[in-house]
Order: C-alpha cells, then structure tokens, then sequence
C-alpha cells in the first residue's frame, strides 16, 4: 500500500510541477529590464558620446541588437541592464547603435 500512496504523490508532483513553474515565472523576475535610458551617473561627454552613436534602446534593425554585438556586456542578473565597451552608461539588450559589430 505505501507503494500505491508514494506512486499517487509522484505523479501529482509531476502534473503541479510545469503549473507551479509557470506561476513563479510570471511573478518572479523578469529576463529583461524595462528600459536602460538613466543616464544621470555619466558625464556630459559620456551622455554626448551616446547621442552621437545613436544609441537607443529598442533597435530599428532587429536582426542587430546590443546582445548580439561582440561590444556588449551581459548584466549578472538579466533583469538588469548591461554594459558596453563603447559607450558608458545602462544598455539594453534589444538596444542598438551605430557602432554595432557582430558577436564572434
Ligand atoms: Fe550596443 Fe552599440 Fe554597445 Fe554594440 S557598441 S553593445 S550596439 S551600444
């Protein structure tokens, strides 16, 4: 009988477990951020230098965004905003600017 009991449990577990995962997935963190556009940290150079590459954060090419060129800097946490080894500041996977190079 103790078979019969520890079977039943197995399968509830398995059907509540995509449930259970789905729900703390829609509730829990996101895999990006809602936007990269606080520039305040940055000099004034920094901020020119930004307007001057174009960069925004929702790419007009979209087959060319910041995650996939070979300049950017992937946050730890991809709720988080990345970096860039050309421009200062926030920047936003889906973002993209004049200087964008294919990842190798
Ligand atoms: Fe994004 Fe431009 Fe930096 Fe590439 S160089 S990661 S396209 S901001």
């Amino acid at each position: 009988m103790p078979d019969r009991v520890s079977r039943r449990a197995t399968l509830q577990i398995l059907i509540a477990a995509p449930v259970f995962g789905a729900a703390l997935q829609a509730c829990g963190k996101k895999d990006k951020p809602d936007s990269c556009t606080d520039v305040s940290g940055l000099s004034e150079g920094e901020k020119a230098a930004r307007t001057a590459l174009q960069y925004t954060d929702a790419t007009p090419q979209p087959d060319k965004r910041c995650s996939g060129c070979n300049l950017y800097q992937p946050p730890v946490d991809p709720s988080q905003c990345g970096g860039c080894q050309v421009i200062k500041g926030p920047i936003h996977p889906d973002g993209y600017c004049t200087s964008w190079v294919a990842k190798v």
